[in-house]
């Protein structure tokens, strides 16, 4: 068992937890990891000792967790991003993994990756060795199989997940396949696991179908002191006894897991329920849970699969699934991305030189603040980025070609646009070649000790304390304005001012040491801002699903209906319409126009020219 104690605990409350434990029989060795005291305690087999943490100065006890060193998150509080081609595994962004149970067909395996792909999906399995439960069932094609799936990646560009079933198939792995799987069956076969361990090729282990938690996070660590530390976990449904799913699938693991190791976790839904209609429930309750993603068995003719026909979805299914998950994804703190791998490659040509560092996005605010979690969401975690001081900054960074990319709120549900930065798009030759919509959640951040009611004044954005007017208003507080939340959350630090705290991302108190006062001060918990990536080009090609425009319409009767009105014709849907007055000449009103279609498109350029006929002022300010 290991005792974690809290960084503050005193002399006295060790020595009094040195007594309880020597009150218990127990002997025990004090290591530091990190800058933490762990204990590790050898206790009597059987003998309970969760009652310790709750000593003052202990921070929890961890069931034997002597057993996974490298696995266990005590020893490596970041989370681990395990990176297949152009994706991380892990972190911001959620993960899909979609495709067959088995590879049956090239065409099968062509046409469902394309429709996979389509979706959203960013690797593609399929299975070539197949561990089936009866000698008589279909058991794969194999090296062809492999062929087949090496083919689906040099046609899609999809990386490919396969299973391994035994050490020998290792070299004709490794050539193929992107991923290497280890199923539910093989969990606990040491040989396999150890040879795994050696290649250098991403793994995904599976959980066995009665392995608990502890046993597979030891087979992870097998895994993992063979040397390879690219283990993405899998849970998949564990053997109950009710008979009607499949198997059940253990949700809880993924707290579980995520407190206990820092490796990614994924959830299969498919082989825990067994049967097509409970996949996307189930889907969509992984992701609410806080997986890092999913793999999910997706057939174009389930009837006639060869293996696991019942639980694969249909196309069709899968995509409104997707869909779905994009609308979740960011309540818990996640993305969804439909352009992963379009971006990625985009990313990556431009920066020739493979150094992030040529492709440098500018932004205002540090690590902590949500400008740059948007900016790590949109462009992946190793983005390098230039801070800025003020929206301007930014945008003169990338016109200047220091950055090629800006990073700006534009509007936030709860308080609206930001004006600043649609003048700025205005007033810059600069477009909008992206949007990422994020939940802001904010949590008052003290110094350890602070009491609400001592408090005399609050540091943070303007802008937040919009967002936490409420909150606020029914508070004396001063408000003291910093650049951003982190700033504010240093300054408070720094003075040392105990009257004072800051409004910052919950994640910050953990980071600076502070304590969260009050959580969930936003004034409504459906607090999203959507940030605009803006560009000098766009970064793709292909035809984009939304624009922006601003326009100014001539001051006659029914100038306004006449603009509208050609969009109704042309059946293109607005997803805003807004007007605001225009600097300098009392009102008169520019308005915001967001459609979902490309505005720089070949095909919308009539729709464009007849507009131009219609306003005093048109400006596409991007499709993206
Ligand atoms: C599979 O992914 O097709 C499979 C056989 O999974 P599991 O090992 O979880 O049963
Ligand atoms: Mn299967």
């Amino acid at each position: 068992m290991i005792l974690i104690l809290t960084p503050a605990a005193t002399d006295e409350q060790k020595a009094e937890a040195r007594r309880a434990l020597r009150r218990d029989g127990c002997s025990l060795k004090e290591i530091e990891v990190g800058n933490r005291e762990v204990w590790e305690v050898k206790e009597s087999p059987g003998q309970d000792l969760s009652h310790l943490g709750t000593l003052p100065g202990v921070e929890r006890v961890v069931a034997s967790a002597v057993g996974f060193k490298l696995a266990a998150r005590d020893n490596h509080p970041e989370d681990t991003i395990v990176h297949v081609g152009d994706v991380p595994v892990g972190g911001g962004r959620l993960v899909v993994i979609a495709g067959p149970c088995a590879i049956e067909s090239r065409e099968q395996a062509l046409t469902i990756a394309e429709a996979v792909k389509r979706c959203g999906a960013v690797l593609f399995r399929g299975g070539a060795f197949k561990p089936r439960s009866s000698p008589y069932s279909f058991q794969g094609m194999e090296e062809e199989g492999l062929r087949i799936l090496a083919e689906v990646r040099e046609v899609t560009g999809l990386r490919t997940v396969s299973e391994i079933t035994s050490p020998d198939q290792a070299e004709l792995m490794l050539a193929y396949v992107d991923v290497l799987q280890i199923g539910a069956r093989n969990m606990q076969n040491f040989e396999l696991l150890k040879c795994v361990g050696r290649l250098d090729k991403p793994v995904l282990l599976k959980r066995g179908l009665s392995a608990t938690i502890e046993e597979w996070l030891m087979s992870a660590e097998y895994i993992l002191s063979e040397g390879n530390r690219q283990v993405i976990l899998c849970e998949r449904g564990i053997r109950t006894f009710e008979p009607y799913t499949r198997n059940t699938l253990d949700l809880s693991a993924i707290p579980v897991v995520k407190r206990l190791t820092h490796l990614p976790i994924l959830i299969d839904p498919s082989h825990a329920t067994g049967i097509r209609e409970k996949v996307a429930p189930m889907a969509r309750a992984a992701i609410a849970a806080g997986a890092d993603g999913l793999e999910i068995e997706v057939h174009n003719e389930p009837e006639k699969a060869l293996s696991d026909g019942p639980q694969s979805l249909f196309p069709e299914q899968f995509g409104q699934l997707m869909r779905d998950l994009h609308v979740i994804a960011p309540v818990v703190g996640k993305q969804l991305d439909f352009d992963y791998l379009e971006k990625a490659r985009a990313v990556a040509q431009a920066a020739p030189s493979a150094a992030a560092a040529s492709l440098p996005v500018a932004l205002v605010g540090e690590a902590g603040t949500f400008s740059h979690k948007a900016c790590t969401q949109y462009f992946g975690s190793e983005v390098a980025i230039v801070s800025a001081r003020s929206y301007r900054q930014v945008f003169e960074a990338v016109a200047e070609g220091r950055a090629r990319f800006g990073l700006v709120p534009l509007e936030n549900s709860l308080t609206g646009s930001v004006h600043e930065n649609y003048d700025l798009l205005l007033s810059f030759d600069l477009k909008i070649v992206g949007e990422i919509l994020l939940r802001l959640e904010y949590a008052l951040l003290g110094r350890p000790g602070t009491k609400l009611e001592q408090l005399r004044r609050v540091l943070s954005h303007p802008e937040v304390f919009r967002q936490c007017q409420e909150f606020l208003t029914a508070q004396q507080w001063e408000l003291v304005a910093t650049q951003d939340e982190v700033t504010a959350v240093r300054q408070l630090k720094e003075k040392g001012d105990p009257a004072a705290a800051a409004i910052a991302s919950r994640e910050t108190a953990a980071a600076h040491g502070l304590e969260v006062l009050q959580q969930g001060i936003e004034a409504n918990p459906r607090n999203y801002t959507r940030f605009a990536v803006v560009g000098a080009a766009p970064w793709s090609k292909e035809p984009r699903r939304k624009s922006s425009l601003i326009l100014q319409t001539p001051n006659r009767p029914g100038a306004l209906h006449d603009v509208l009105g050609l969009f109704a014709q042309n059946n293109v849907n607005l997803v805003k319409l807004e007007s605001r007055p225009i600097h300098g000449t009392p009102w008169e009103y520019l308005f915001y126009v967001d459609l979902e279609a490309d505005a720089e498109s070949e095909a919308f350029r009539p729709v464009l020219e007849a507009l131009r006929e219609r306003t005093d002022l048109l400006v596409v300010l991007g499709a993206y």
